[in-house]
């Protein structure tokens, strides 16, 4: 079983083959890997991320068949389904490392946004289900100066999305806040640059990491 110290410095280094285009993925999705991985899984880490098409998790990370235990929805969000996903893939495969992964002009964080500066009523609830998550973390930074500032409060909207996902997960679920002490487990918040495909893990990463 891979620490979550190894699974992130595997997670950057990979990062950093995809964004200087050296990547390796032609191998890691090879036949001899299928085979492989056929008979049963050890992924290294666990990413929950935007469904974004620009933000393909094992092509950022440069990772294979059997690498990365991946979850995607719209904006990144926590909800009771997701949260079971990540519980089943740490009980199960030992898996020690869980990254929320967002990205720079989010649209599930543009759509909450401007949902709540210029309201309208109806909608799918369906919808409504994923900027109903993504809200709190957006109203707490409207009730700041940064409201005047629309770029500034992309930026800061995208991250403190990523931190709510994140933090929910952290505390959210008893499975996932025993293995943090008990086994190391790490939930980490990072965030995608669709502009240089540069991934930066900017929260919960312990000194030294
Ligand atoms: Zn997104």
């Amino acid at each position: 079983m891979m620490s979550a110290r190894e699974a992130l410095k595997r997670l950057r280094e990979g990062n950093r083959r995809f964004a200087t285009e050296a990547r390796s993925a032609d191998s890691l999705t090879s036949q001899a890997r299928r085979t492989e991985v056929a008979a049963g899984q050890e992924p290294f880490a666990v990413i929950l991320g935007c469904s974004d098409s620009r933000v393909p998790v094992e092509l950022v990370f440069d990772q294979g068949l059997g690498d990365l235990f991946v979850i995607r929805v719209a904006g990144n969000i926590i909800a009771p389904s997701l949260v079971g996903s990540v519980e089943f893939a740490a009980e199960r495969f030992g898996t020690r490392l869980v990254v929320v992964l967002g990205h720079s002009r989010c649209g599930a964080v543009l759509a909450t946004l401007e949902q709540l500066q210029r309201p309208t009523r109806g909608g799918s609830p369906n919808l409504n289900s994923i900027v109903d998550r993504v809200r709190p973390s957006m109203e707490e930074l409207l009730a700041t100066d940064l409201r005047n500032d629309p770029e500034a409060l992309v930026k800061h909207a995208v991250r403190a999305n990523i931190r709510a996902s994140a933090s929910h997960l952290r505390h959210g679920s008893y499975v996932i806040e025993e293995l943090i002490p008990s086994e190391g487990l790490l939930v980490v918040g990072a965030e995608y640059s669709l502009e240089t495909g540069l991934v930066d893990f900017f929260d919960g990463v312990p000194e030294g990491y």
